[in-house]
């Protein structure tokens, strides 16, 4: 047991100046993630800011149509709000298709998006890991990387990033935003998350002592379905091997509007941008699907051991287009 400070902010300034001014400090929300890397010894915070009690707990009504969903909003909450249920299917569900209904009750929106990489080697400090010490290596890419990224990695790490919810919010143009030091700022969160290269330890573009205090969904596009689907190696409890979000409006047999993103496949929701080009006015068929995600997957790159991937996010990808575009 390591001892570690702890300090319960009243207001977002508070939180975000008692993080400014102690250097190792965390912030600490539903603590599903954080607490059980501290007991690994993989995060060792010199203090805990816990934003428990701050008042982002709110799903609000933009002007025009969209939401803001607070940075506190448990998992649980979001998901069965009719607002979210009726005008954005794929968050809805892609909360439901992670961890437990107990865990989604603790687990909150800011926590969901900043939760770490399930690698392995990360969670296990006797092993390197350049994600936890930069510098030390990264044993994934010759050891065990059978769920990890066949996409955008580097020599320095193979990790993905595990948040299903994270991946909805690239599909669906979400905003982020942060409130820092040096005040308030807005991050595409198909941008938020990055790609490794080599500083793997930077798992998003938040800065330090930067505090999460919402997101923005802007208006559903006009005519939209969306569905998110998922693969993994249980049922329940486990995170994607490979997974899918998907939005897409079909206008007299053709497609009118796309937005597409890959999960568990990199370090970072993959927003396929190659696909959406290729489904942008095209006949909404299976093949015009199929051609969209071999367009995307052509610049898979896969692991001795995690091949299975790239088919298997094709399947999902044409299954669930495929899906959307049916009459009814
Ligand atoms: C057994 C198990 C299975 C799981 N399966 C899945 C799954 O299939 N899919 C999935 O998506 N998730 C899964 N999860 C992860 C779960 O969704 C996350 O643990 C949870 O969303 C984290 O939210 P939290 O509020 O508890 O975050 P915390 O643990 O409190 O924090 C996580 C990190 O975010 C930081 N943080 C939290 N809030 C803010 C903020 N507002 N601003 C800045 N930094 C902040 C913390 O400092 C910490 O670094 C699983 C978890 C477990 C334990
Ligand atoms: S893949 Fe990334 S997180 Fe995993 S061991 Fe390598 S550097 Fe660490």
């Amino acid at each position: 047991m390591r001892p570690f400070g702890y300090l319960r902010a009243g207001s977002v300034d508070e939180a975000v100046r008692a993080a400014a001014g102690q250097p190792g400090a965390l912030f600490l929300a539903g603590g599903t993630n954080l607490v059980d890397l501290m007991k690994l010894g993989v995060e060792t915070p010199r203090t805990l800011i816990d934003i428990g009690r701050l008042p982002l707990d709110r799903i609000e009504e933009l002007p025009g149509g969209g939401l803001r969903v607070g940075a506190l909003v448990r998992n649980a909450d979001l998901a069965a709000a009719p607002a979210v249920r009726d005008r954005y299917p794929v968050l809805s569900q892609a909360l439901l298709a992670g961890a437990s209904g107990q865990l989604r009750n603790a687990a909150t929106t800011g926590g969901n998006l900043l939760q770490r990489t399930r690698c392995t080697y990360f969670q296990d400090t006797s092993k390197p890991c350049n994600k936890r010490e930069p510098g030390t290596g990264c044993p994934a890419v010759e050891g065990h990387h059978r769920e990890l990224a066949v996409l955008g990695h580097s020599a320095h790490c193979v990790a993905t990033q595990p948040s299903d919810f994270a991946v909805a919010l690239a599909a669906l143009d979400a905003t982020v935003h942060l409130h820092g030091p040096e005040g308030e700022r807005t991050v595409p969160a198909a941008d938020f998350h990055r790609l490794p290269g080599d500083t793997p330890e930077r798992d998003t573009e938040i800065r330090l002592g930067e505090l999460l205090t919402a997101v923005d969904l802007p208006p559903p596009a006009p005519g939209a379905r969306s569905r998110y689907r998922k693969a993994r190696d249980r049922a329940s409890y486990a995170f994607a091997l490979a997974s899918v979000a998907a939005v897409l409006a079909v206008r007299d047999g053709t497609v009118a509007h796309a937005a597409l993103a890959f999960g568990g496949l990199a370090h970072r929701p993959w927003r396929a941008r190659a696909a959406e080009d290729v489904l942008r006015g095209a006949p909404a068929t299976e093949d015009t699907f199929a051609r969209a995600a071999d367009a995307e997957l052509a610049a898979a790159r896969p692991l001795r051991d995690n091949g299975f991937k790239v088919p298997l996010a094709r399947a999902l990808a044409v299954g669930v287009l495929t899906d959307l575009a049916a009459p009814g």
